[in-house]
């Protein structure tokens, strides 16, 4: 059982342009996976939040996620989004590296992601709304790209404490509207 320290906003690693991964089944796989579910554990039991992390976070700048779905664990190796909708919603969007902190960004509603799992099987899912966004949101780690690159519209950071008070009632998610004009930044 390793549980890391979340790399925070300023450290470099989590601009890296994380590597792919050869091999799912190698051992060194399997201990970043193994140190994600143990990390993201951790952070659940003591904040009650947290539904994926990257390995970035962890300081292994490998292209593996750990993503909640309907309760289950899903480690995503390689993970890719291959098909947008044609459909944005705003997310108020945070992250472990700047728990702080809230920012408005843009996402695709739905999104098509092929990835291998662990034991090097291919698969291919649809995700919409929230787990869309968390898809989104985890795969541009693997980019070095952070939310608040992604910051959109008028005052689009806020700190959790004042989030909470002036826009937590309106809830996290905007409705699902048409893209008003491509956004290739979805697919990089
Ligand atoms: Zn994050």
């Amino acid at each position: 059982m390793t549980v890391h320290r979340i790399r925070l906003l300023g450290d470099p690693i989590l601009r890296t342009r994380c590597q792919p991964i050869s091999n799912s089944r190698s051992p060194a796989v399997r201990v970043v996976a193994d140190d994600l579910r143990d990390t993201l554990r951790d952070w659940q039991e003591r904040y009650g939040t947290g539904r994926g992390i990257a390995a970035p976070q962890i300081g292994a700048p490998i292209r593996l996620i750990l993503v909640i779905e309907n309760a289950k664990r899903v480690w995503m190796v390689n993970p890719e989004i291959v098909d947008v909708g044609d459909e944005d919603f705003l997310v108020w969007d945070d992250c472990f590296s700047f728990p702080d902190l809230m920012v408005r960004v843009q996402r695709a509603y739905h999104v098509t992601v092929k990835y291998q799992d662990l034991a090097g099987r291919s698969h291919s899912i649809d995700a919409a709304g929230p787990f869309a966004e968390l898809l989104q949101h985890e795969i541009d780690h693997l980019d070095g790209v952070l939310a608040v690159d992604r910051a959109s519209g008028l005052d689009p950071f806020c700190l959790r404490e004042e989030w909470q008070r002036h826009w937590g009632r309106e809830g996290r998610y905007g409705k699902p509207a048409p893209r008003e004009e491509p956004r290739a930044a979805h697919v990089l």
